[in-house]
């Protein structure tokens, strides 16, 4: 048998190498950022992915993470509150990932960071080719773990015109309001998150459509437009603390990696892509690590872990795209601020509905 090699150093690789180190099958590594960097992410850990992360070894209020018990939803004039099924945290993916690859590290993983993946090839069950930056090397099991990149020979299918946009403000005030608390705001064009997160920060994450973007044609215009959105205004007055936004393109929501006849075992964003409103991807990213890792380590198929896979992300992604297409429009979005407002704890069940798996269902490494 010979070494697994997992690509990508997030979340779902890290959590799958922790797992096949566990079970005494230690993978190599492969990330290509040299060190700790920032994400794009709204950086909202639900329930489970706190518990995903816990069995994994990581505390993550060891790493000042926030805890956010209510959500609060914004459309127009209208806004909604409830409280969260379950108490979520805030951390920033740079300390959260960084803490995650070191604990890889610890349990055995080989970790080569600054390695860049270019190419897998000549893909059949029993072998695949890996070619990096620093040379060539096979494989028998190789965990596709790049997350919203896509590594030649094994691509997803484009997404959308959408891009997403994160930037970090501080501001006492909006931070006194938002306490405990993400608040999802809708508008034309598309949603943003603003939430807490360590160090006296916030987070704000946003998706608009691209030619409403390249219309407004910068990011200080698109800030100028966010702010003329009530639930966002108070950002007018907060400090930006990063000299640009992080920004991603073309994110494939609801794209569900099919039964793999290919050998690859897709994890984290390669395999499911939730909605980002729900802040289900992480937890979807570390169950699948854990799955892949726990299922390889027990001599199972790729095929059969993407089908166990696939059964746990099917009913929240398809809700959550359901959810999301009734937010494009206008009337959707009144129909749906009008249901919530009568029935407010709405809100939970469908944070409830879109959770990729039961706690107690996360397979737990012995
Ligand atoms: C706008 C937005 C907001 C979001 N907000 C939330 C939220 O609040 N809560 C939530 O739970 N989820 C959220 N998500 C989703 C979440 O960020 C992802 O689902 C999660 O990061 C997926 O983890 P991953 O490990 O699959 O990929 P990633 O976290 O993207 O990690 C992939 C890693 O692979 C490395 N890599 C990539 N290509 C190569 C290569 N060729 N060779 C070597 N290394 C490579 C990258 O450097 C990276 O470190 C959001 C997503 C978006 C787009």
């Amino acid at each position: 048998m010979s070494t697994p090699v997992i690509v990508g150093g997030g979340l779902a690789g890290a959590a799958a190498g922790i797992e096949l180190a566990r079970a005494g099958r230690a993978p190599l590594l492969l990330e290509k950022e040299a060190g700790a960097h920032d994400k794009i992410c709204g950086e909202f850990l639900s329930g489970e992915a706190v518990a995903a992360l816990t069995a994994l070894g990581v505390d993550v209020r060891a790493l000042g993470a926030v805890p956010i018990t209510e959500v609060e939803v914004n459309a127009g004039h209208r806004r909604v509150a409830a409280r969260l099924p379950f108490t979520a945290q805030s951390v920033s993916r740079r300390v959260l990932d960084a803490a995650l690859l070191e604990r890889a590290s610890a349990v055995g993983v080989t970790v080569q960071r600054g390695v860049t993946v270019r190419e897998v090839t000549a893909r059949e069950t029993s072998r695949v080719v890996v070619h990096t930056s620093v040379g060539e090397m096979q494989t028998s099991a190789l965990l596709l773990a790049s997350g919203k990149h896509e590594v030649r020979g094994a691509a997803r299918a484009e997404g959308p015109d959408e891009i997403g946009f994160k930037m970090y403000f501080r501001d006492a005030a909006l931070s006194r309001r938002l306490a405990g608390r993400v608040a999802v705001t809708f508008f034309d064009g598309g949603y943003a998150g603003l939430q807490p997160v360590e160090g006296g920060r916030l987070n704000l994450c946003l998706l608009i459509d691209g030619p409403q973007y390249r219309a407004l044609g910068s990011w200080p215009a698109l800030l100028e437009r966010l702010c003329r959105v009530p639930a966002l205004a108070a950002l007018a007055g907060a400090e930006a603390l990063l000299s640009r936004p992080i920004a991603i393109a073309r994110v494939p929501y609801g794209h569900l990696a099919a039964q793999a006849d290919d050998g690859l075992w897709r994890l984290g964003d390669q395999a499911a892509v939730i909605p980002s409103f729900c802040g289900d991807g992480m937890a979807i990213a570390l169950e699948s690590g854990r799955l892949a890792g726990a299922m390889l380590a027990e001599g199972a198929s790729a095929a059969e872990y993407q089908r166990a896979l696939l059964m746990r992300t099917r009913r929240p992604v398809r809700i959550a795209m359901l959810a999301l297409r009734l937010t494009r429009r206008p009337i959707g979005r009144l129909a749906a601020m009008v249901g919530l407002s009568a029935v407010p704890s709405g809100l939970a069940v469908l944070a409830r509905l879109t959770r990729v798996a039961d706690p107690r269902a996360v397979v737990v490494a012995k």
